[in-house]
């Protein structure tokens, strides 16, 4: 077989029955990514040792007879900011470079026990702010179908490996789109699962009202068995539900014949280049042709989406940031007085990106702005789940396209940071709502750039979402189209 094409569920199954070590199947990735790392920047640390060590127990247990878990020998590569103990984890932050941290995500944990092999840490967005991978300390991820292009962010070194064939899954963290939109910009699969579906134990946190960890895959089918692995209540993270956790895997039945998919016609309009608002049309034709019901649903909120998140994310983030001040763990910059050494270290130690983002936060929330931004903002946040409440009182997924336009280039868009972050006008309401979405690959651009089909669900029912991407996939072939890199 070919192991690097292969996805996470047929490598999973020829290691279960002894057609493949989990050696070799990690070789194979470690070997991938050496070659091409250098060209796209994808991963801030590659741990070859350790993976290597692990997928030898592998190998060891299943001589031995012994039970093999759901990921068994799958290689899985997880962004870095997620923490696996005595593994170094920055958030691509100059403030977090030499960080290790003294335990592991519960992610990690799951994933582990499961089998999988972890090969490496991602390189994205600093703290996860941005939707390009330009805000990284270590420099952009390159995007695999075309060098000059943004990966989509901030989840962008994962997304470009499991498009570049390095492995078949990877993790990332989705705070207002940072794994659906990278997974569109490199034509590939990526889940954000309903806020409190996964245990965010362990995520360096970013927005926590926002923040949901996640998969990307090749296929829904591997979204779903990694999502299988890492979903469910936990103790250590209070915002997780106990809502049971279905097999998403079986949910896969390719019937959508009772689906009734929400089409918000209004809200597609403005800033959609004419080749996504082509491919998203495409789209529901092939769902409709699948057996599905389009249903035109109103969203009429969803225009104040941007704006709202911004508020809201960047108040959550100036707090969550406040503890990287030298004193207790991260980079420390050399200083005569305590306060000099705050404020140095917080300079030294945070990219332009994350700056803006504190100051807005602290001016959000402070005395005298409070009520006319922040809770203002909380106020539509209220009005904008009541919309989604209301469409999927008459629907069962709602559809629109991941991003308004294709992977833009590099550079194209950093010095105005209000035109990227309208970029995120389509995936930040399932944070706000806590809704859970996917993006599946849905066409391609005249030169050749990945587009993305956004599929939202109701608040716990990962289930249906993930059987109408798979269906839409199992009747298109836009997921099987590889990069040439
Ligand atoms: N692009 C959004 C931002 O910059 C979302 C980032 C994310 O989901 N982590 O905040």
């Amino acid at each position: 077989m070919n192991v690097l094409d292969a996805t996470a569920t047929s490598l999973r199954d020829a290691i279960a029955s002894g057609h493949l070590s989990a050696e070799d199947a990690t070789r194979a990735a470690l070997d991938r990514i050496a070659s091409v790392n250098g060209t796209l920047n994808a991963f801030n640390l590659v741990a070859a040792d350790r993976a290597l060590d692990r997928a030898k127990q592998i190998d060891e247990r299943r001589a031995a007879g012994a039970a093999l878990g759901p990921l068994a020998g799958v290689p899985i590569a997880l962004k870095d900011n997620l923490d696996v103990r005595g593994m170094k984890t920055t958030a691509s932050s100059r403030i977090l470079k030499d960080f290790i941290p003294p335990y592991d995500a519960t992610v990690v944990q799951r994933l582990e026990a499961a089998g999988a092999i972890i090969v490496g840490k991602t390189n994205c967005d600093e703290f996860a702010m941005g939707s390009s991978n330009e805000n990284s300390a270590f420099g952009p991820v390159k995007n695999p179908w075309a060098l000059d292009r943004i990966p989509g962010g901030s989840s962008g070194g994962s997304a470009a490996a499991v498009a570049a064939r390095c492995v078949p899954l990877a993790l990332g963290s989705d705070t207002g789109g940072s794994i659906r939109q990278p997974a569109a910009c490199c034509g590939i699969v990526g889940v954000k699962p309903s806020y409190g579906r996964v245990s965010r134990y362990g995520l360096l946190a970013f927005a926590s009202s926002l923040d949901q960890i996640g998969p990307f895959a090749r296929t829904v089918a591997d979204a779903a068995l990694a999502l299988n692995v890492i979903a469910g209540v936990d103790p250590c993270d209070a915002t997780t539900t106990s809502e049971p956790v279905p097999d998403f895997t079986a949910a896969l039945t390719g019937d959508v014949k009772q689906i009734r998919v929400g089409v918000p016609r209004a809200f597609v309009t403005e800033g959609v280049e004419d080749q996504v608002r082509g491919a998203y049309e495409a789209a529901l034709d092939t769902l409709r042709r699948a057996g599905a019901t389009l249903v035109d649903i109103e969203l009429p909120h969803a225009k104040y989406a941007v704006p709202v998140y911004y508020l809201v994310c960047t108040a959550e983030a100036s707090s969550n940031l406040a503890r990287y001040d030298g004193v207790k763990y991260g980079y420390r910059a050399a200083n005569d007085s305590l306060k000099e050494m705050y404020s140095r270290t917080r300079d030294e130690g945070f990219g332009p990106e994350v700056k803006r983002r504190i100051m807005l936060g602290t001016y959000v929330l402070s005395a005298g702005y409070y009520d006319a931004f922040y809770l203002k903002a909380l106020q539509v946040r209220t009005l904008l789940r009541r919309d989604y409440q209301q469409a999927f009182e008459r629907v069962d997924v709602v559809a629109m396209p991941t991003m308004p336009t294709p992977p833009f280039k590099l550079g194209e868009k950093s010095s105005d940071p209000l035109q990227m972050y309208l970029g995120d006008i389509f995936t930040v309401s399932a944070n706000l709502a806590g809704l859970p979405g996917i993006s599946v690959p849905c066409g391609f651009s005249s030169d050749g750039l990945p587009i993305g089909l956004q599929l939202m669900g109701r608040m716990f029912d990962e289930a249906t979402m993930l059987r109408v991407a798979d269906a839409y996939e199992r009747a298109s072939d836009w997921h099987a189209h590889t990069p040439s890199i």
